[in-house]
């Protein structure tokens, strides 16, 4: 729907000619955040492939498919040129709205402003108006068409006489949600008028909440006190919404139709009062185009039917669509036909079957575009690859190798956990009990998500099914399921389209973040699918179990037992999947990306899952499962001991000292930090404190928020790193560019010095927080010296007038330019943190996402090893402190090597603290420096492990 607003419409533009103004529109769009700067070359090019004047002044300029991927949000800016332009086909043209559309919605654009271009004078009005609401109002006047449709029509009723037609016409007009009890009840004290020919007509205006024209039929004809009854119609009027289904009655009885009308299935019912006489020639098909009968198409569409000797009608078998004539443009593009709906043409007279066809069979040919069939299930219309290797189920003590998501051991029989098939019918009839029945699942959905919420309060679980329950309650996700049951879609097809259109939409951001709410779309998606069909979700068994899923969705978790769920292992995702956060954030041993071979495991198989180190094995013999048990009692052991001196320092056995923090998202987690024995904060992920609201946070809210994670450190260090969004990490309000490669684009400190002002106010607000306390701030991704200086002049600038009392300014080495040169940047910057999750994806070229190759991403590489060893060197010989802030600071086979290369400083999620510090405890500094050293000495990240494990 075109919704506009003040800022949309820009008014009194000049251009000297079309080329300027399409420059300016471009600009438009790009200065409103829209589209990036790329997209102006697919306005032209769309204007190179034909031209986008719609009619009435009016040019609707919008990009070719291929210029979508510059698209960031759909939205519309409106120009107006009072003194008019000559557009490049001769046009002159006064408006410009000009589309930025990432899938289908510019059709619901383009078919609104069709409807304001068959309105009188209002291209005159647009062209003059000296005020954006002028302009909005005239836009933005939603068409409303009466509905009648197969919902409206009840058929070959046993009734006695037209009031009881009448009646029954008027509730279904209740059930379709266009009138109220009153309307009906108005209808029942109304003598019918007669139309001829067996019809008959009520209606009302009072109770009418939409336009709609409703038909009842008899049995068998009737013939009461007042003559013959074929039908009685019912019309529920508004405005003038319902004149042109008067016209179309009124022509039907001209063309004298009305009195076989009754007689006829519903389908040919609709076919009369859409305009199509009995004696036309009809042809359907199918639109095959990609993106619907947008402008482009539809234009071919209209040069076919004017190149006809005969007038040719064309209208949409699904819906309650008029039959327009195929040679206006405006009708045409107006019907808003997209990719899989129906088209039918009708003609009359000699020629009439040869016209029709020849327009079905342009249809069919794509209208200029290349087009590809539809297969009937939306899985199927994807190309085919070849037919996958049967999958042989894992063996007898078979071990498997996946990616470690979550530390620890876990031994327990496996619950396959496979996602339910629903099987629905397509199509219903009656669309208004559809709709009740989907509401219905809507509701018990909604239900059945707060009350998950309420039992996993507080968590990341929790937040994730509180957006679940907001999405059921979008409107916009609604609305396209209702729409989609009105055309004839049973309430499980409708609403899975919905989903799936949705989610589609979802996939295709750039952001991988926001595309992987995707996957949470479905996942409500599926959960209102089982509330419709009455499809159970799997019951987990009572006993523990370790939980293999293709991959799994929050709410799948959150449903989970935590006390059973031994371990997690999934064949799909990477380490940052939902899957492996939330595993981490329940404390369950986990494995992701293990591939498909483990669903094909039956349900109670014995399994041994090791989170540590990304190990799989399946039915284990029993001197296997012996083993492995005797470790997870030892480490259960090693755990409770750890816990018990949580609260003491890390030193070696000979007496080296490392700090151990704890790396947060959420200053409200710091007191919880603090009592699992965190000796501050090593990492404050402080872009968490700005996703929280919905706009920049302001000084006093930044205040507050670190403020509070001070006051829980008691005097402990706070190490802050600046706000790092772009890349992986989108801020809503915080609009970024497209990128081909966003790890590699604007992120970090390279997006903030863009905007000097947040990072000033960010740098204000850690000091004023900190006062007297101890805060370290650092950058993130910083390549080189001269982005560290950037950065550390705005802090210049600040702390003269805070004066905080103990800060020091660090950087994190993140990308190995920083690394290899470090002696550069420790001359300058107070200490370094290196962040092993990024110089690993960067060092090794692996995306640290990337489902697949995400495993191989190991950051005890020696080639990262390296980079810490040159980072530490430059850093202690200029007398600052470095330490890790990346997982690898949590992983028991690393902890010595980075002990040992002189790490002095490792900080880890807060759960892991007594862990890590007890395994500081177990070494000795020599023994961790010959771990080091051999590690260094290794190839690969596969030798440093098999090295260090032989030890
Ligand atoms: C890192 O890259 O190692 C790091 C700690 O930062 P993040 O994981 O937040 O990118
Ligand atoms: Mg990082």
């Amino acid at each position: 729907m075109l919704t506009l607003n003040q800022d949309d419409v820009r008014l009194g533009c000049h251009a000297t000619d079309w080329r300027e103004a399409l420059a300016q529109a471009a600009q438009a769009l790009t200065d409103a955040h829209r589209v990036s700067a790329e997209y102006r070359e697919g306005l032209l090019a769309r204007e190179a492939q034909s031209s986008t004047y719609l009619g009435n002044g009016i040019a609707i300029p919008h990009g070719t498919p291929e210029s979508r991927r510059y698209v960031r949000s759909t939205g519309v800016r409106v120009l107006q040129y009072p003194e008019g332009l000559t557009w490049h086909d001769g046009h002159r043209v006064n408006l410009l709205v000009t589309i930025a559309a990432q899938s289908d919605e510019h059709l619901d654009i383009l078919r609104q402003l069709t409807h304001v271009l068959e309105r009188e004078g209002v291209a005159e009005a647009l062209a003059r108006a000296t005020r954006a609401e002028e302009v909005i109002a005239l836009l933005s006047r939603v068409p409303v068409t009466a509905k009648l449709d197969a919902e409206t029509l009840c058929l070959g009723l046993p009734v006695r006489d037209r009031l009881e037609l009448a009646l029954f016409a008027a509730a279904r007009l209740r059930h379709a949600g266009c009138v109220d009890a009153g309307f009906v009840a108005a209808i029942a004290s109304q003598p019918p008028l007669a139309l001829g020919q067996g019809l008959w007509l009520v209606h009302g205006t009072s109770g009418v909440q939409s336009p709609g024209l409703a038909l009842a039929t008899p049995e068998r004809r009737l013939q009461d006190d007042a003559g013959d009854v074929a039908g009685v119609f019912c019309l529920a009027a508004q405005g003038d919404a319902h004149r042109s289904l008067l016209e179309r009655l009124d022509g039907l009885l001209a063309r004298g139709d009305g009195a076989q009308l009754a007689g006829l299935p519903a389908e040919q019912i609709l076919a009369r009062l859409a305009g199509e006489s009995a004696q036309a020639e009809t042809a359907r098909v199918r639109l095959l185009n990609a993106h619907g009968l947008h402008a482009r198409p539809a234009r071919e569409l209209v040069q076919v039917a004017r190149a006809q000797p005969l007038p040719v009608r064309v209208r949409l078998l699904e819906g309650s669509s008029e039959a327009v004539s195929a040679t206006s443009l405006t009708k045409v593009i107006g019907l808003g036909a997209r990719r899989g709906q129906t088209l039918v043409f009708s003609a009359e007279g000699d020629g009439a079957a040869q016209a029709v066809s020849a327009l079905a069979e342009a249809v069919r040919n794509g209208l200029g575009e290349p087009v590809l069939p539809i297969r009937e299930t939306p899985e199927e219309t994807l190309p085919r690859a070849a037919p996958p290797a049967p999958i042989v189920p894992p063996g007898a003590d078979e071990l498997l190798t996946a990616i470690p998501a979550s530390p620890g051991i876990a031994i327990a029989p496996a619950y396959v956990l496979r996602l339910p098939t629903f099987q629905y019918p397509e199509r219903a009839a009656d669309a208004a009990r559809e709709r009740q029945r989907l509401e219905r699942a809507l509701h018990g959905g909604h239900e059945q998500l707060q009350a998950l919420v309420k039992r996993t309060a507080g968590g990341e679980v929790a937040q994730i099914l509180s957006i679940h329950a907001e999405m059921l309650e979008d409107p916009a996700l609604r609305e396209a399921a209702f729409e989609a049951i009105a055309e004839g879609l049973s309430a499980e097809a409708g609403w899975w389209r919905a989903i799936d259109t949705a989610a589609r939409a979802q996939e295709a951001l750039a952001d991988r973040l926001l595309a992987e709410r995707a996957a949470d779309l479905r996942d409500v998606g599926r959960r209102v699918l089982g509330l419709l069909c009455g499809v159970e979700v799997p019951t987990p068994p009572e006993q523990p179990y370790i939980l293999v899923a293709d991959d799994v969705g929050p709410s799948d978790v959150a449903r989970l037992d935590t006390a059973k769920v031994r371990g997690l292992v999934t064949a799909r995702g990477g380490a940052t999947s939902h899957s492996a956060i939330l595993a981490r954030a329940l404390g369950i041993a986990a494995v992701v990306g293990a591939g498909e071979r483990v669903l094909a495991l039956n349900t109670g198989a014995e399994l041994i899952v090791d989170g540590e180190n990304g190990r799989i094995i399946t039915t284990p013999s029993p001197e296997r499962r012996q083993r492995s048990e005797r470790r997870l009692q030892e480490q259960q052991e090693l755990q409770r001991a750890a816990h018990g001196q949580r609260h003491e320092e890390a030193r070696t056995r000979d007496g080296h000292r490392v700090e151990v923090g704890a790396n947060l998202g959420d200053t409200a987690h710091a007191a919880d930090a603090v009592e699992r024995g965190a000796e501050g904060i090593g990492l404050l992920r402080t872009e968490f404190v700005f996703m929280a609201h919905p706009q920049m946070p302001d000084l006093a809210t930044q205040v507050a928020e670190y403020g509070e994670a001070f006051d829980a450190l008691g005097g402990r260090p706070l190490v802050a790193r600046t706000l790092d969004v772009g890349g992986d990490k989108p801020l809503a309000y915080w609009p970024m560019p497209r990128e081909d490669n966003p790890f590699l684009g604007v992120r970090g400190i390279r997006l903030t010095l863009t905007r000097p002002e947040v990072l000033e106010t960010q740098l204000r607000a850690l000091l004023t927080a900190a006062g007297t306390r101890p805060v370290r701030i650092m950058f993130p991704m910083i390549k080189d010296i001269e982005e560290f200086r950037a950065g550390k002049a705005l802090f210049d600038r600040v702390q003269p007038e805070v004066k905080a009392t103990d800060v020091q300014l660090g950087v994190m080495i993140e990308v190995p330019s920083c690394a290899l040169l470090a002696p550069t940047l420790a001359k300058e910057a107070d200490f370094f943190s290196i962040g092993t999750n990024d110089l690993t994806q960067y060092t090794l070229a692996i995306d640290r996402g990337h489902p697949i190759l995400s495993a191989q991403s190991d950051a005890l590489h020696p080639s990262v090893l390296r980079l810490i060893q040159l980072t530490v060197e430059a850093a202690h010989a200029e007398g600052r402190w470095v330490g890790v802030c990346g997982e690898l600071g949590s992983d028991p086979l690393a902890i010595p090597v980075l002990v040992g290369l002189g790490v002095d400083e490792l900080s880890v999620s807060s759960r892991s603290v007594p862990m890590v510090k007890a395994r500081i405890r177990g070494l000795t500094l020599t023994q961790a420096r010959e771990l080091a050293g051999l590690a260094l000495r290794q190839s690969t990240a596969a030798g440093v492990r098999e090295a260090l494990e032989a030890v």
